[in-house]
């Protein structure tokens, strides 16, 4: 094939739009509920008025909060209706970030310096989060050049608390846990692992970047959910991202502070350049003020009763899923997750050849690892799939009950061997050389 050139000369706008939509076709149908995690799907009304709020703020630049005062009010305004839900106290600070990876970034990076401030004498910091905590986290502990420790967690995805307060040593500057980690939709131990914070004086960083727009709400439409945030002693920080069951399009997430000393560490500032001082909160330069808009907007469009409302239809939804999953047979959801997030996993059966099998129907399930296992996050729109999702997911697991090892082929057997090479060194450099050429383009 040709390489493909810059274009010589421009084209009809409608041609080129007509072209965009029909790119589409060959992508997962979110719009259904056929899909169980990227897109957070609270129906059509939502969505359009999240495109609507956006789109007035689109181009706007967030960089400049003195060029556009409105974007700097409507961002504290978020964060200040966050931390109201988020238990945070009259002392607390935050930021909006473009998401969970850039208020992990963010809050990694204020601990480091925190630390650095705090204890000169570290010179090999360290973090520890358990097996299940986002590698987000283990992301930006690259980046800052932080050693991640791992903790491991049982077959019920409960992280080992007695390794977790073993692995704390003097070079530790920050801890974590997850409310609810993303892929078994468990909420670590908070209090527990903030008494521990307390006790050792260190920062405790809470990820809840998927579950901090849905667990006070599922918490609100009367089920139990254990305490995970700013309310609980020992927690330093929190993030939670709106763009997920805050319903906004992507690039918007916060990060907490239990006070505005600590957030300062999370300022970035460089004074000598002759554009001027330089200094930004977070990680993004140039910004769009569509996510800012849209938070801002859909906070008060759908308010407490209609996150709520949202939040008591996708925890029927996940209850009915997972009681489901648990009567077919050979299939049982991980551990007790206690919201919207779980994940399906099996001892007898190849869960990737179901999720194979599954596709084949034109559902979209992520395959996990460590056990093997399939990702399922809960929406609201799911309530309208229960029945034909279970009924495929029953004949799927019938049918991969059938199969010999020899049967088993495509992404199934290639995430399975991933999955088994016993030295992972192997499956990054494979990861990296996937990616690598995935990305390639034709010249
Ligand atoms: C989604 C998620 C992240 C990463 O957020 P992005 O918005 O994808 O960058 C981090 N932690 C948890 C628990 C998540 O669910």
């Amino acid at each position: 094939m040709a390489a493909l050139r810059f274009p010589q000369q421009g084209m009809p706008a409608e041609v080129v739009l007509e072209d965009l939509q029909a790119m589409k076709s060959g992508d997962s149908d979110w719009k259904n509920g056929r899909v169980f995690s990227l897109v957070f799907n609270a129906g059509e009304e939502v969505k359009q008025f999240a495109e609507k709020a956006f789109s007035v703020y689109m181009n706007e630049n967030g960089l400049s909060p003195f060029a556009f005062p409105s974007l700097l009010k409507m961002e504290t305004e978020v964060v200040a209706t966050m931390l109201d839900l988020l238990g945070g106290g009259s002392e607390a600070a935050g930021n909006m970030t473009t998401g969970g990876t850039e208020s992990l970034m963010t809050v990694v990076k204020a601990a480091r310096d925190y630390a650095r401030d705090k204890y000169p004498g570290i010179k090999q910091p360290e973090l520890v989060m358990p097996l299940s905590a986002h590698p987000a986290i283990c992301k930006a502990a690259h980046y800052l050049d932080i050693k991640t420790v791992i903790i491991p967690t049982d077959k019920h995805s409960v992280v080992d608390l007695e390794a977790y307060r073993r692995a704390i040593n003097e070079n530790t500057i920050l801890m974590i846990g997850s409310a609810p980690s993303y892929p078994h939709g468990i909420v670590d131990p908070i209090e527990e692992l903030g008494r521990i914070a307390l006790e050792k004086n260190i920062w405790f960083h809470v990820d809840a970047c998927v579950g901090g727009m849905v667990l006070p709400f599922v918490k609100m439409a009367g089920y139990a959910i254990p305490l995970f945030d700013l309310s609980v002693p020992g927690v330093w920080s929190i993030s939670a991202d709106i763009h997920k069951y805050g319903y906004t399009p992507k690039g918007a997430s916060v990060v907490l502070y239990r006070n505005i000393e600590l957030r300062k560490h999370q300022i970035y500032v460089y004074a000598d350049w002759p554009g001027g001082v330089y200094a930004t909160p977070s990680i993004a330069g140039s910004r769009s003020g569509g996510p800012v808009a849209a938070s801002w907007a859909i906070i008060r469009y759908l308010g407490l009763d209609g996150y709520t409302k949202l939040a008591g239809l996708a925890m029927k939804a996940s209850l009915e899923l997972q009681k489901g999953v648990n009567g077919i047979p050979g299939l049982y959801v991980i551990g007790r997750p206690p919201a919207t997030v779980f994940a399906i996993s099996s001892d007898s059966l190849n869960v990737y050849a179901l999720g194979d099998r599954m596709k084949t129907m034109r559902w979209y399930i992520d395959s996990q690892q460590m056990p093997p296992s399939l990702h399922m996050t809960v929406m609201p729109e799911h309530a309208k799939i229960l029945q034909p999702f279970l009924a495929d997911l029953r004949t799927a697991a019938e049918e991969v009950a059938k199969l010999k090892q020899e049967d088993i082929t495509g992404e199934a057997a290639l995430y399975g061997m991933i999955g088994t090479l016993p030295d992972r060194g192997m499956a990054k450099d494979f990861a990296t050389q996937y990616l690598n050429e995935l990305y390639q383009v034709r010249r």
